[in-house]
């Protein structure tokens, strides 16, 4: 009988592999923790080399209807306001690269996915399915959830997320690393804001142990806002001491973020204004993957935050975990018909796949944050490369060209 996959985790990553594997004619069992999918979270992008995989599942007209596709990506200096880089986007990238770049709140994307799912078919959503652990047999998985409820399948993919338990019960318990930035997000009308800063714009405005980037989502009529800063949670920032480091939406205080940012240019400073809730979360990863073996074994596999969470400052969290679940469902398609699929096999070829690209996107999102916050000799390298090299310091061919095809 032709066993399930048993995916763990509904976010971004986990919907993103039960598309992939339904496609291939996979069915799955998808189990997230929360009672519903909800309006979480904020913005994200989506270089091309995300967007090329959502056209290859016949997605860009439902992403066209939700995202916003700026024309230029601008690296401003956030105390001077002067301009330090320029990427330019829209049809540039589209010539580059056949896809375009996008903006697009998380939950769009989100629910962009879950239809996809709900239209495809061969997926069993289970709500209030919180993975527990799991048991090895010799040819299946069997998972076991918090409500005592079991789940079966020929494989486990763990798409749970940064704190992911199928990780710990894969690769041993290994803390996540606190990188002691916290990120403030919000969301502005577009027609709250004046007209110099309404334009399709991704903007990054860079700062000694500080940046801020905004840009538009919802086709232009909102702007996403992150401003990132160093600091630790509870202690003069967000809720009370020992706040859950796992929360996304702290309550935020905006005299708490203008002291972290201190004095910013007037453009800037009319962005930040606009904003008129903020939400906090700290910012953890982990050391970039060493190998194949922290992607798979046997019968589990990771994917997305799982198995790489990065910190944002490549913007390429959602557009990794993308990567991971189409390159899962392409391996899927690819195996032999007419036989019981090989799990530890196709699972092997998907960590080979993968892990060194993951890896390296974790490491330049890492670098880039000592970069952003330069100040010093750092700063002044950093912004005298960037007048001399231009677009090439920015564009990025090795990340927007993927994903990769398979290894074999
Ligand atoms: C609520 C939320 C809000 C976010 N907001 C932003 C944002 O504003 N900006 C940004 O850049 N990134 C945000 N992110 C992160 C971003 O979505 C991810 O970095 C990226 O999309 C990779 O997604 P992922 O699916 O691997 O992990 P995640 O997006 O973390 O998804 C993991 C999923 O697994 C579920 N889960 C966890 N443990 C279990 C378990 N034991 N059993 C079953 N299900 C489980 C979680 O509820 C979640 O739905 C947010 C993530 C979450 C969960």
């Amino acid at each position: 009988m032709k066993q399930d996959v048993v995916v763990a985790g509904g976010g971004i990553g986990g919907l993103a592999c039960a598309l992939g594997l339904a496609r291939a004619g996979q069915g799955v069992r998808l189990l997230e923790q929360a009672a519903g999918f909800g309006e979480v979270g904020a913005g994200l992008q989506l270089g091309p080399n995300a967007v090329r995989v959502l056209d290859d599942w016949g997605l860009l007209p439902g992403l066209h209807a939700r995202a916003a596709f700026p024309d230029e990506l601008r690296v401003r200096d956030a105390h001077d306001g002067q301009r330090l880089g320029l990427l330019r986007l829209g049809a540039t990238m589209r010539a580059r690269y056949g896809q375009p770049y996008a903006t697009i709140h998380r939950a769009d994307l989100h629910g962009l996915l879950l239809e996809a799912v709900q239209r495809q078919g061969g997926v069993r959503l289970h709500l209030d399915a919180r993975l527990a652990a799991y048991e090895l047999a010799s040819n299946s998985v069997r998972v076991t959830c918090e409500d005592g409820s079991v789940f079966q399948g020929a494989a486990l993919i763990g798409a749970d997320g940064l704190w992911s338990r199928v990780r710990t019960q894969l690769l041993g318990a290994q803390p996540v690393r606190a990188s002691g930035h916290l990120a403030y997000r919000g969301m502005v009308p577009a027609e709250a804001l004046p007209a110099s800063l309404r334009a399709p714009v991704v903007t990054a405005w860079l700062g000694p142990r500080l940046h801020v980037v905004h840009y538009p989502v919802r086709r232009g009529e909102w702007f996403n806002v992150v401003a990132v800063v160093h600091g630790v949670l509870g202690q003069g920032h967000g809720g009370p001491p020992g706040s859950d480091p796992q929360g996304w939406s702290h309550e935020a205080r905006t005299q708490d973020l203008q002291r972290a940012l201190g004095p910013v240019c007037t453009d800037l400073k009319d962005m930040l204004d606009a904003v008129t809730e903020w939400k906090l979360w700290a910012l953890n990863d982990r050391p970039p993957m060493a190998g194949p073996h922290e992607h798979a074994r046997g019968r589990v596999a990771l994917l997305g935050d799982a198995a790489h969470p990065l910190r944002p400052y490549l913007a390429q969290g959602a557009a990794m975990a993308i990567e991971d679940a189409w390159t899962l469902g392409r391996l899927r398609q690819d195996a032999p018909s007419g036989t019981a699929v090989d799990w530890p096999l196709l699972l092997q070829r998907y960590a080979r796949t993968r892990w060194s690209r993951n890896a390296r996107v974790q490491s330049r999102s890492q670098r880039n944050g000592t970069i952003f916050h330069a100040s010093g000799l750092l700063r002044w390298g950093r912004n005298t490369s960037m007048s001399l090299l231009g677009e090439s310091l920015l564009n990025n061919p090795w990340l927007y060209s993927g994903p990769p095809q398979p290894v074999a």
